[in-house]
């Protein structure tokens, strides 16, 4: 048996030891999010490779976004009406699935007839690209959602600015994630309220989507976007009318690496990054409408897949000589947002917690790795608070 007086070095050693154990435990809980492997085709050197292989196999579940509970019932409030001429906005309301047509050219003779093939008959003021060479937008849209905060990460560390294209029901659940995309200088713009057809909504309906995401980015951000993409890239001149009206400038796009097919398969992430180099490669490109010389891409924050791949998409344009800007930034408009009397408003209270929220946020840049790392050191130092009281004890019994 152990002497008594023996007793206080022992615990002193024992504590000494796990210690060490659990600061090697905090350290390796600080993974990375980055591609530190230069092999550009080598899939599994991230964070969360675990899981996603073993997605791969069962579904796509933990791939995809759980964004809810949540109601996408678009608001409507009749003064949002106001000083919009509704009359001037002419057009069909277009059923929804009445413009799918199986071998549309949309060469733009068929573009009307096959609307929802086709997307949207490109006109001058439509953004499709960044206007000067080797200038790169990345937009994400339908989001935010529970992965944004990640890409916000991501984003962070490679010192890039992008687009969030987001739904209005999206930003009233996730104020905060949208905010903290707006202080760190991304663009906010938007996709309307509940993601839907706007080429099937009357004149009224239409403006409620707008207004009532406007709404919920203000809420959130005390400014409202100046862009808006139409879900599906689906706007005729009816709707276009009613855009402008409300001051919105078309965001389309010319890269669309079809995430939204290919994130849960299997090369998913290759394809994606492939649909990058391809654009850049290809001589025509049938998306690039207004033949802009820089590329506006299409993703998602809605697929990790699409997500993870963003940093080997970054890092391969970069070494082609592609800077990486907010969609306003590389058409050269300095306004992507609108400010109001209520955002001045809004601003005057971000002023007084901007000091807090300074503080919250250099703590937040690092989101998982500092999140983890404090909690497993404060989980180390009451250990061994406890382990030290044992040992007390232990001396003094
Ligand atoms: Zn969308």
């Amino acid at each position: 048996m152990l002497s008594r007086k023996r007793i206080p070095l022992t615990w002193i050693t024992l504590l000494l030891v796990l210690f060490m154990v659990n600061a090697v435990v905090a350290k390796k809980g600080k993974h990375h999010h980055h591609d530190d492997d230069d092999d550009e085709d080598d899939d599994d050197d991230w964070s969360w490779k675990d899981h996603d292989r073993d997605d791969d196999k069962k579904d796509d579940k933990d791939d995809n976004a759980v964004v809810g509970p949540i109601d996408y019932k678009t608001p409507a409030n009749e003064e949002w009406l106001e000083g919009i001429d509704l009359e001037s906005a002419v057009g069909k309301v277009r059923p929804v699935g009445s413009g799918i047509c199986e071998d549309a050219k949309c060469d733009g003779t068929d573009n009307d007839r096959c609307f929802e093939s086709c997307g949207n008959i490109a006109t001058e003021d439509d953004i499709y690209g960044c206007r000067a060479a080797k200038t790169w937008a990345l937009t994400f849209d339908d989001g935010p959602s529970n992965f944004t905060n990640e890409l916000l990460d991501i984003l962070d560390d490679l010192n890039v600015k992008a687009t969030f294209v987001v739904m209005g029901a999206h930003a009233k659940l996730y104020p905060d994630v949208i905010r903290r995309a707006f202080e760190a200088g991304h663009q906010i713009a938007s996709h309307t309220y509940s993601h839907s057809h706007l080429m099937s909504l009357s004149n009224e309906e239409i403006v409620y989507e707008i207004k009532a995401t406007e709404e919920a980015i203000e809420n959130a951000i005390g400014v409202k976007p100046r862009y808006i993409r139409p879900p599906y890239g689906e706007a005729d001149s009816r709707v276009k009318n009613l855009l402008k009206q409300m001051g919105y400038k078309v965001l389309m796009w010319n890269v669309d690496p079809t995430d939204y097919n290919v994130h849960m398969m299997k090369d998913g992430g290759r394809k994606i990054v492939r649909s990058f180099d391809k654009a850049v490669d290809s001589i025509s490109n049938q998306l690039n409408a207004h033949k802009d010389l820089g590329y506006i891409s299409l993703q998602h924050d809605l697929y990790k897949q699409s997500i993870k791949q963003v940093p080997r998409i970054v890092k391969r344009m970069k070494i082609r000589g592609y800077e990486f800007m907010t969609a306003a930034e590389c058409v050269e408009d300095d306004e992507p947002h609108d400010r109001d009397t209520r955002a001045v408003l809004l601003n005057a209270q971000t002023v007084e917690t901007e000091e807090e929220s300074k503080k919250k946020h250099s703590a937040d840049s690092v989101v998982s790795p500092a999140q983890e790392n404090s909690a497993s050191s404060s989980y180390s130092v009451g250990f061994t608070f406890i382990l030290a009281l044992v040992g007390l004890s232990g001396f003094f019994a």
